[in-house]
């Protein structure tokens, strides 16, 4: 039987080790962190002995497929130039400092077209992957699924479909998941067989590579994005078990993203083993 892939959000305030001796303690094998802060900005220094350490504790503890988040606040598609370019400089700094890690996961938000369209939004995110996948060697950079609220683009399947069509090297561009996302987006997780195979036929079920497992303040559709904790909102308990046992799921990193403390995180990690068939 394999073992459910789990984790949360953790803070980079103590470092790379001090993520890595948390995640141990709430029974994660992977978790998720911001590059930088989510506001955006400059990023700290990464210190190679605090790297190696991380690395010496992962592996000890089967800690792997982590998955980081740009800032949330990067808008890769804006009307504005200097936004745009300013996307592109913090991603291309985060790949380098990516690499520190190699062989994990980077997602990030499409972002919003800012009344430019969908077509020109979906271009200029073309545009920018050209420009950042070629320098993320050992990482696989994630495009993750949103509630299409205002002008988000990627609140369709389609939408992520096309962009990974149109780059020119997508051999590591995927998708990241997100459940409260999509339930906020319309698409019906009742019926989890028809979500997925939609998903397969559209982008691929190879292009999933991890799921943002949250719970949603908000009815189906409510194109909202408000998340909730695990069996606390409108999805539920069931249908979010259901996740994490549905075959199309298999060994990939599942990510708590719901504010939480660490002991929180811990009952919610815990809930969702208890629940994991295996
Ligand atoms: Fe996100
Ligand atoms: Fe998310
Ligand atoms: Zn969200």
């Amino acid at each position: 039987m394999e073992k459910l892939r789990i984790g949360c959000h953790l803070s980079t305030s103590g470092g790379y080790a001090q993520m890595g001796n948390d995640a141990v303690s709430i029974n994660a094998n992977t978790f998720a962190f911001f590059t930088r802060n989510p506001r955006g900005g400059a990023a700290k220094e990464i210190e190679a002995e605090d790297v190696d350490k991380f690395i010496a504790i992962a592996k000890a503890n089967d800690i792997k497929n982590l998955v980081a988040h740009a800032p949330y606040t990067l808008n890769p598609c804006s009307s504005t130039d200097s936004t745009r370019e300013y996307a592109k400089e913090m991603m291309l700094d985060d790949m380098k400092r990516m690499e520190y890690t190699p062989g994990n996961y980077y997602n990030f938000h499409p972002g919003s077209h800012t009344g430019q369209g969908l077509e020109i939004g979906i271009q200029e995110i073309v545009e920018l992957l050209d420009e950042v996948l070629p320098t993320a060697k050992n990482t696989t950079v994630l495009l993750e699924t949103m509630a299409g609220k205002g002008s988000e683009v990627g609140g369709r399947f389609e939408e992520l479909a096309e962009i990974i069509r149109r780059v020119k090297n997508n051999s590591n561009l995927g998708v990241c998941m997100d459940t409260c996302h999509i339930w906020d987006a319309g698409y019906d997780l009742h019926d989890l067989d028809k979500v997925f195979h939609e998903f397969d036929d559209v982008v691929g079920l190879e292009r999933l590579k991890a799921i943002h497992i949250n719970d949603s303040k908000n009815p189906i559709g409510a194109h909202k994005d408000r998340h909730e904790k695990i069996g606390q909102g409108y999805i539920g308990l069931d249908i979010l078990s259901n996740v994490i046992n549905h075959e199309a799921t298999r060994g990939i990193p599942f990510i708590l993203e719901t504010p939480n403390e660490l002991d929180g995180y811990k009952q919610e990690i815990e809930l969702l083993r208890n629940k994991y068939k295996g």
